[in-house]
């Protein structure tokens, strides 16, 4: 059984990778960032209450984030595994995931590092358009959908997230380094650390991330 982190700053490629990942292994794509996103453009409390946050690049506090996450992790259809994307990013979160995992008797058994330079991150951040209904992301300039400004796989209008540009994004990094990073130790040393290249060309990224997990299933 895969119970999968997936580590790397932002603009690695989670997303994109999450995507055929759950595909792949047929298991929940538990994306904080997402379930944030949707959590705002609904209106509920919460959205409200991340809404700022999230616009200038800060971390949501751990309290409401690990709230979300338990929710959602106590839920059936993560029976099988799961892949988490964008959850932990800070030491406490981890250590709420970990006994989280204990209690509901499936723990974080694969933590995949995607490392991509700054450089790239930055390009591709700047060029990046989203789904805002299925979460599918591209690329203006590397990885264009079918059919400009339209999601390949469902259809909808695509949109330029409010967080990715300049100052939001350089807050985003700041804090990857900070808080996020830290983790790469404390997973090493739990001996769940995988690190993997993500420079390369989408599809034979998304062959070697495959041909990784099977090895470890
Ligand atoms: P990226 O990885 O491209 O930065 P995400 O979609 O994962 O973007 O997250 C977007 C934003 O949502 C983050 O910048 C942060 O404000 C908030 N967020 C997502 N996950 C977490 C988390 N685990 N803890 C705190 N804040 C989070
Ligand atoms: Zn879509």
């Amino acid at each position: 059984m895969l119970n999968i982190i997936l580590m790397g700053p932002p603009g690695a490629g989670k997303g994109t990778q999450a995507v055929d990942i759950v595909d792949e292994f047929h298991i929940p794509h538990i994306s904080t960032g997402d379930m944030f996103r949707e959590n705002i453009s609904k209106g509920t409390e919460l959205g409200r209450k991340a809404k700022e946050i999230i616009d200038r690049g800060d971390l949501v506090p751990d309290d409401i984030t690990v709230a979300m996450v338990k929710d959602r992790l106590s839920k059936d259809d993560c029976a099988n595994g799961y892949l988490l994307d964008g959850f932990p990013r800070t030491i406490p979160q981890a250590e709420a995931l970990k006994a989280l995992g204990e209690e509901i008797g499936r723990p974080v058994n694969t933590v995949i590092d995607i490392s991509v330079p700054d450089q790239v991150l930055i390009e591709r951040i700047a060029g990046r358009r989203v789904c805002p209904k299925c979460g599918a992301s591209y690329n203006v300039n590397t990885m264009k959908p079918s059919v400009e400004g339209i999601c390949d796989r469902c259809g909808a209008e695509l949109i330029q997230r409010k967080d990715d540009n300049a100052e939001s994004f350089a807050v985003r990094l700041k804090n990857y380094y900070e808080s996020t990073q830290p983790l790469l130790d404390y997973y090493k040393k739990a001996g769940l650390l995988h690190p993997f290249n993500g420079v390369g060309n989408p599809a034979d990224l998304k062959k070697e991330i495959i041909e990784l997990l099977r090895g470890l299933e």
